[in-house]
């Protein structure tokens, strides 16, 4: 039985349908990571699990009780926000303490408690602080270790690091991921930033206009995307518009994606000379100064082209490269190209993704 279950929520805010019969389930010391631009519902759908907004329709279940109708401090569930919301004029110890206290903890158990989460995330020698002496990364872990205080059962955590410089937000999201497989607690983490959910989730729901388009582990979603939203939404890729020409076994299909332009492709869904979009990663694509001699004709796609634009990120070159009159494939590469230089792109077709246009 699922830890955690989200079975049917509805919420609308007068024309707005917030959450638009949005299931789910999470396993206990799972962390399901709730990914979505914003505006799509993660906020309500978390908000509705706390028990801080009350559905039309659907129900919350923790261990196959029904908890929809419970009040927030009865669930057994601790929620991290975005802006921290700690309170300004207490201490970091009492801000720990204050939700112990509110539920009439005995003091050495409150103590006890406040010592083991603050030690948890390594601030109990800041614990006589006021939070406008930490920096925003200590008031983070603040908040966190108020959630945990409480023993949840489930942690509910929206966009807890978003108000982080990058830097830290990448090495919270790795702390936040040891401590919560070191304490086994089932979570769900709301963010809109791809690779933090790919960083930090065991499974990942992509949510859009309040509904979850795709569950699947960060894996699937990212190679396996079911849609043109997912696929662009979890990282950044080439999209060609085309149509099944040829089926040339072992799940091999040959895509006609412009004039003269034919684009080998792998994939298990379609199985039909549909219509179909073929998507391509950046990174997968390889430059070659001159044309590659030795390939596996038949696996690879060679193209040739010419570099219009070029991006330097540091790590590697971002380039738009075109192939055809109106095909630019945007490249990333270590390589060093000048703009106007004539190249070979190799796109291996097991990297490809082909997307039903249907879906
Ligand atoms: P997210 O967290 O993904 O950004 P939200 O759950 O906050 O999205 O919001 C989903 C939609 O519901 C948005 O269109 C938002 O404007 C609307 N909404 C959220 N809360 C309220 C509210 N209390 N009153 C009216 N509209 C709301
Ligand atoms: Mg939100």
């Amino acid at each position: 039985m699922p830890y955690l279950s989200a079975e049917n929520l509805v919420k609308r805010y007068g024309k707005v349908l917030a959450v638009d019969h949005v299931s789910f389930s999470v396993e206990r010391g799972e962390m399901l990571g709730l990914l979505g631009p914003s505006g799509c519902g993660k906020t309500t759908t978390l908000r509705i699990i706390a028990g801080l907004t009350v559905p039309d329709e659907g129900r919350v279940l923790v261990e196959g009780e029904d908890i929809t109708n419970a009040p927030p401090e009865k669930r057994g569930m601790g929620m991290v926000f975005q802006n921290y919301a700690l309170w300004p004029h207490m201490t970091v110890y009492d801000n720990v303490a204050f939700p112990l206290r509110a539920r009439g903890m005995p003091a050495d158990e409150v103590q006890r408690r406040v010592k083991e989460a603050l030690e948890i995330v390594r601030l109990y020698e800041l614990k006589d602080r006021y939070p406008h002496q930490l920096s925003g990364g200590q008031q983070q872990r603040v908040a966190l270790a108020r959630a945990l205080a409480v023993q949840p059962r489930v942690i509910l955590l929206d966009e807890p690091l978003s108000n982080l410089d990058a830097k830290l937000r990448e090495e919270m999201r790795f702390e936040l991921k040891e401590l919560q497989r070191k304490l086994g607690v089932t979570a769900v983490y709301v963010t809109h930033d791809q690779a933090e959910a790919l960083a930090l989730s065991d499974r990942i729901a992509v949510m859009k206009d309040g509904r979850i388009v795709q569950i699947g582990t960060p894996r699937e979603i990212y190679e396996e995307p079911a849609n043109a939203f997912v696929a662009d939404f979890i990282g950044k890729i080439n999209f060609l518009e085309g149509r099944i020409e040829e089926f040339l076994g072992e799940g091999y299909v040959l895509v006609r994606v412009g004039d003269g332009l034919y684009v080998k492709a792998y994939t298990k869904r379609v199985h039909e000379k549909a219509p179909v979009i073929v998507g391509v990663r950046p990174g997968y694509i390889e430059l070659r100064g001159t044309r590659p001699e030795k390939v596996d004709e038949s696996r690879v796609n060679v193209f040739e082209g010419v570099v219009v634009r070029k991006t330097y990120l540091g790590d590697v070159y971002d380039y738009r490269v075109r192939v055809s009159e109106g095909v630019t494939l945007r490249v990333e590469a270590r390589e060093n190209y000048d703009v106007g230089s004539k190249l070979y792109l190799v796109v291996p077709a097991d990297r490809t993704l082909v997307i039903d246009k249907k879906t």
